[in-house]
């Protein structure tokens, strides 16, 4: 399956462009080695169409049709470093597969990824993507993943990658005691960016990030 991809890059596709965007990351206030590290390894080039991959270094969003996009490397990284900060993590949701790059770096940096994803055609391209990079500590399921992935609960962190109006309480209800969850959460008025902490079954403490531009989450599956 790996022939079908440049795994490797070359040019605007090389590991000296992951090695620079990761320094610009950097630069950007990212400072978990870890990510960094999984940033510099991830072959970015091949989660998006080949006539957008010349772009795949700069820290931008692309689309991936579906009217979906690929998070910004900044994005991604951010979220990453959010849900690592206290401990290591061995189950871990991601609401929103999309192109699986943000798959393929946590399931980089913790034990078993569980990512959802509602449009089919896209969990498709992800997992032949993330198969081709060897990638097996994941579990892909296509699910409407708002009220989160009950069989395999609880998760030690839960990451979200589209924006619901507020937190879906069956996510929290889904995080471990001592969990955290990143979410985007707002609709057409702003989101900011939050970390859902789960002290104890009651207790959870909510920080506000920053601004960030999600695309909506929305509930039902496409075949
Ligand atoms: N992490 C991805 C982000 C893709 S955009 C990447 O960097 O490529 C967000 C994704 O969330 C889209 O693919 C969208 O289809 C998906 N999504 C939106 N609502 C969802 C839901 N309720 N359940 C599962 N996936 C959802």
């Amino acid at each position: 399956m790996a022939e079908q991809f440049n795994l490797r890059g070359s040019g605007m596709t090389s590991q000296r462009a992951r090695d620079r965007l990761a320094v610009s990351l950097q630069e950007k206030g990212i400072e978990n080695a870890a990510v960094l590290n999984a940033i510099r390894n991830t072959p970015r080039h091949i989660f998006i169409d080949e006539a957008l991959a010349h772009g795949a270094y700069e820290n931008n969003a692309l689309p991936i049709g579906y009217n979906q996009t690929i998070s910004q490397p900044y994005i991604v990284a951010r979220m990453t470093e959010l849900l690592l900060a206290d401990k290591p993590l061995q189950k871990v949701l991601e609401v929103g597969t999309g192109s699986g790059y943000q798959t393929a770096i946590l399931a980089q940096l913790v034990g078993k990824v569980y990512s959802v994803e509602r449009i089919k055609p896209l969990q498709d391209r992800a997992a032949i993507r993330l198969d081709a990079l060897s990638i097996k500590n994941i579990h892909l399921k296509h699910t409407d993943g708002g009220m989160g992935l009950d069989t395999y609960a609880p998760f030690d962190a839960i990451l979200v990658t589209a924006a619901p109006d507020e937190v879906p309480v069956e996510l929290v209800e889904q995080l471990a005691v001592n969990g955290t969850m990143v979410i985007p959460v707002g609709g057409s008025n702003g989101q900011t960016l939050k970390v859902i902490k789960k002290k104890t079954a009651q207790q959870i403490d909510t920080q506000i990030v920053e601004a960030v531009n999600f695309v909506p989450l929305l509930s039902g599956v496409i075949s």
